[in-house]
Parts: structure tokens; C-alpha cells; sequence
């Protein structure tokens, strides 16, 4: 895995201390919300705002470096930006996982049936996760 000063820099990026946080927070959790991220920040840099970091992550979105990730009824997450795929969230312990899963072939059709010109997809899929069926299965 690339260092977080070199992805800042690929991304013409200053490789601020609350950058690399936020990029060492985002290789941990996969996906974390923007209130995660705030409560996370504040024991490493109290006097951080939430706007502040509001304004981190949009810059590093812009620059390509970190996405968000839509969920339904949820609220929207962020993650680094990575090979296309699809997201599982388990409706029992609500982790989300990354599944891979070339689109290409989902949206095509989609443009093919709609006439649509598609610029941007959240696809997610809804589940028990492997885990907590193994859970279930147990106290069955
Ligand atoms: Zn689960
Ligand atoms: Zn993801």
C-alpha cells in the first residue's frame, strides 16, 4: 500500500497532519461517515471543526483521491478511491463491505433499456453477513 504522504502528493495535495489522519482513518475503517470522522479527529486535534473537515474531504474529493458512497437510507460514507465495486451492508451489524464486481456490464444495459447517458451508479446490496449468520446459526 502507497504512503499517505505519496497519495497526497500524486493528488497535488498538501500532506497536512489532519490530512494524513484523515487518509490513516479511511485505510482503517474502509468507509466511515463524516461524524465518525469528526469524533475520531478531536482526540488527535481538539480544536478541530467539523467544517474543517468538511473542507478536507471535498478537496480531496475533487482532487480523486476519496469518494462518497451513497447509501440508501443511511447516511453517506467515504472511502478512498479504488477499482469500481459494489457495496454489502449487513442489516444485522450494518458493517459495509467492498464487493467487486465489474459494473460495466450493468450500466450498459441500463443505458441500452433507458436511453440514458449514466454518469454516476450506487449500486448496494442489502444482506446477513457471513458472521452474523454464523451467529444466528449458533444460538438457534
Ligand atoms: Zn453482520
Ligand atoms: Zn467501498
Amino acid at each position: 500500500m502507497k504512503g499517505s504522504t505519496v497519495l497526497l502528493k500524486e493528488h497535488e495535495l498538501k500532506a497536512t497532519p489532519q490530512r494524513l489522519k484523515i487518509i490513516s482513518m479511511l485505510h482503517t475503517h474502509g468507509h466511515i461517515s463524516i461524524e465518525d470522522l469528526y469524533n475520531e479527529m478531536r482526540k488527535e486535534f481538539p480544536s478541530v471543526s467539523l467544517a474543517t473537515i468538511y473542507k478536507n474531504i471535498n478537496q480531496m474529493i475533487q482532487s480523486g483521491l476519496v469518494q462518497e458512497v451513497k447509501l440508501p437510507s443511511q447516511k453517506p460514507v467515504y472511502e478512498l478511491v479504488k477499482e469500481p465495486h459494489l457495496h454489502m451492508v449487513c442489516d444485522k451489524c450494518h458493517k459495509i463491505e467492498d464487493i467487486v464486481i465489474g459494473t460495466e456490464k450493468i450500466i450498459e444495459e441500463a443505458e441500452k433499456i433507458s436511453g440514458y447517458k449514466i454518469l454516476e451508479s450506487f449500486i448496494t446490496l442489502r444482506g446477513i453477513c457471513p458472521d452474523c449468520q454464523k451467529k444466528a446459526a449458533e444460538e438457534a
